[in-house]
């Protein structure tokens, strides 16, 4: 690839479109209007990047970030999902050179037959490779493996200048690029180190806790045991059954596991399976789908009754206590994937996911939130609370170690603004902060306080891209 790609041609007619399209977020509130622009090739993208106005540009991959981070109201918004190239697969060494726009998921794909996972994958398969980078996403490993960018080898980014530079861990460049939310640049494409695996199926325990101090002391006894662990936590529950949970952890199976014989897994969740096909192919990546959320979704629908009934449903299913159950990979990670559209379950205001992270020797911040957020009676299905290891070295990357809860509110609940500024100051006084990567409403006075080398990182984007040809609405929002 050439070092001045961008010097090279005019940008072709196609890239300049006046094609103004309204885009959101995955929480879809807040749409606002943005040249998109799909380049095909990385002449394509610099040719962009240099044809971004006065209004900027910023790359978007999946548009799995709940907030604004993938928008730009009134400039350009370039959707990195058709550079989406698997370049080399090392696998005797265990690496793979993609272009920045693939999936998770078409890695995913490529990868298992070949006995090797992506390091870290989040909640949902549906983001690229430039997205996982860009927000240093991390998954249920984190106490483990960190974040994503922790797996980077090298990556190519192209620059404000039109320069396509080749970065690599422990430099400036690169740390304020994992996390920098797109900022520093385009992600063109990335060297990633990956995982090796013997099946397709993961190896599950499944355990209750009763309450929330009884969720913290399994979590902090035991997550050293499991590679991968999490707890959806009800967060309607009150009284003396606040913060309880059901924990889910688990390890990807050997092939020894699929081997043995074992009553309690002859029936798998996500489908019945016969020992012998899964011996078979025990590398085989399958998914199911489910029917896609309606388009239209009338408010209110999905209200606090209905949360309620859920959350006593769903933990009730639950065993008491199950281990060495198997499970498919995206039965493991990445349930919603089987619903598409599920977002639109929240109506046409859309919701917002509220993330943050509370150091340890914090868990009173923790309980006092929690309290607060069921006191609240918010209406949300999907709360998880996980512990995180070691920080990551991205300047902005949302992880440090303690406890972190995520939690879906719809948007159109009255007097959200203020109840989440109210956890806001809790989480910033706790020397927490929240995820920008989830973030449609954080008040910007809070980020410095929650984020401590945001001044390098400023630092760093006004002599990378004096014309702050890089811009987001997150950006403009909170002043990155
Ligand atoms: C159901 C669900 C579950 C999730 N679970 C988790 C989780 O467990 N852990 C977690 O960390 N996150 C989680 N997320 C958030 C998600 O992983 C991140 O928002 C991720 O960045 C989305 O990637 P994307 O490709 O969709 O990027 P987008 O949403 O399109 O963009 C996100 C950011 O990446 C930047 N970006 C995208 N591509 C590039 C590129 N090529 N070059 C430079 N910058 C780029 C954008 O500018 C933007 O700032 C979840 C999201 C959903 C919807």
């Amino acid at each position: 690839m050439p070092a001045d790609a961008a010097a090279a041609a005019p940008a072709p007619s196609h890239l300049s479109p006046d094609r103004t399209t309204p885009v959101t977020g995955w929480g879809r509130t807040a749409p606002t209007a943005a040249r998109l622009i799909r380049p095909r090739t990385y002449e394509e993208a610099a040719a962009a990047v240099r044809a971004c106005g006065a209004r900027g540009g910023i790359a978007r991959g999946l548009g799995r970030a709940y907030g604004d981070a993938a928008q730009n109201a009134g400039g350009a918004v370039l959707d990195m999902t058709g550079l989406d190239r698997v370049h080399a697969i090392d696998a005797d060494g265990g690496t793979v050179l993609c272009d920045a726009g693939v999936s998770l998921h078409r890695l995913m794909e490529v990868l298992l037959p070949l006995g090797w996972f992506v390091p870290v994958t989040p909640g949902t398969r549906q983001v690229t490779v430039g997205g996982a980078i860009a927000a240093d996403i991390h998954g249920t490993n984190h106490h483990v493996s960190g974040s994503f960018a922790r797996h980077v080898l090298s990556l190519e980014l192209l620059t404000a200048d039109g320069e396509i530079r080749t970065v690599v861990p422990g430099t400036p460049l690169f740390d304020a690029t994992a996390g920098g939310m797109g900022l520093t640049g385009v992600i063109l494409t990335a060297t990633v180190r990956l995982l090796p695996v013997e099946t397709s199926w993961m190896s599950v325990d499944t355990e209750r806790a009763r309450d929330l101090d009884d969720l913290l002391t399994r979590l902090t006894a035991t997550d050293r045991y499991y590679r991968y662990s999490v707890a959806w936590i009800d967060l309607l529950a009150r009284g003396a059954s606040t913060g309880r949970a059901v924990l889910t952890r688990g390890e990807h199976a050997p092939l020894e596991a699929l081997e043995r014989p074992k009553p309690s897994s002859t029936r798998a969740r996500g489908g019945r399976f016969s020992r012998r096909d899964a011996l078979s192919s025990p590398l085989e990546f399958r998914t199911s789908r489910l029917p896609a959320a309606p388009a239209f979704v009338p408010e209110g629908l999905l209200g606090r009754t209905t949360a309620s009934l859920f959350n006593e449903f769903w933990y009730r299913r639950a065993p008491d206590a199950r281990a060495d159950e198997l499970q498919r990979i995206s039965t493991f990670f990445h349930l919603l994937d089987g619903v598409p559209h599920w977002n639109r379950i929240y109506g046409r205001s859309g919701f917002v996911q509220y993330q943050f992270v509370v150091g340890y020797g914090h868990e009173e911040a923790l309980r006092r939130i929690v309290g607060r957020i069921s006191a609240r009676r918010c209406p949300s299905f999907l709360a998880v609370l996980k512990r995180f290891g070691e920080g990551d070295p991205g300047w902005l990357s949302f992880p440090l170690p303690g406890w972190t809860l995520a939690l879906d509110i719809p948007a159109s609940l009255p007097g959200l603004g203020a109840f989440l500024d109210g956890l806001d100051g809790e989480v910033a006084a706790a020397a927490g902060r929240v995820y920008l990567a989830k973030d449609a409403r954080l008040r910007p006075e809070l980020l410095a306080v929650m984020y401590p080398r945001l001044p390098e990182f400023r630092a760093l984007r006004r002599e990378l891209d004096p014309r702050g040809v890089f811009v987001s609405d997150l950006a403009r929002r909170l002043g990155l």
